[in-house]
């Protein structure tokens, strides 16, 4: 059993890799299907943030995998962005 101090250290590591992903442009959204990514990992990986869900190895351990952190990112900063007006042409 890892102590606390190592479940943080995983836990920003995960983060950081996710904040990599992200500024790489590797994690994209699906266009119609709310709360889904698609992110470029090892392999290609579908990210539902709804449930927290991710294809990806480390998910089906149980972890709150880098994929997903990269998602939840993106959608938290989509959401935080005000939306451009619409100009009539
Ligand atoms: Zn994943």
């Amino acid at each position: 059993m890892h102590n606390r101090r190592e479940r943080i250290e995983e836990m920003l590591d995960r983060l950081e890799r996710a904040e990599a992903y992200l500024e790489a442009g590797r994690v994209h959204r699906v266009e119609g299907l709310p709360q889904t990514y698609v992110v470029e990992g090892t392999a290609l990986y579908l990210v539902n943030t709804g449930d927290g869900e991710c294809t990806c190895p480390d998910a089906e351990k149980g972890h709150a995998c880098k994929h997903l952190l990269a998602s939840i990112l993106l959608e938290r900063s989509e959401q935080k962005v005000p939306k451009p007006l619409r100009m009539a042409v």
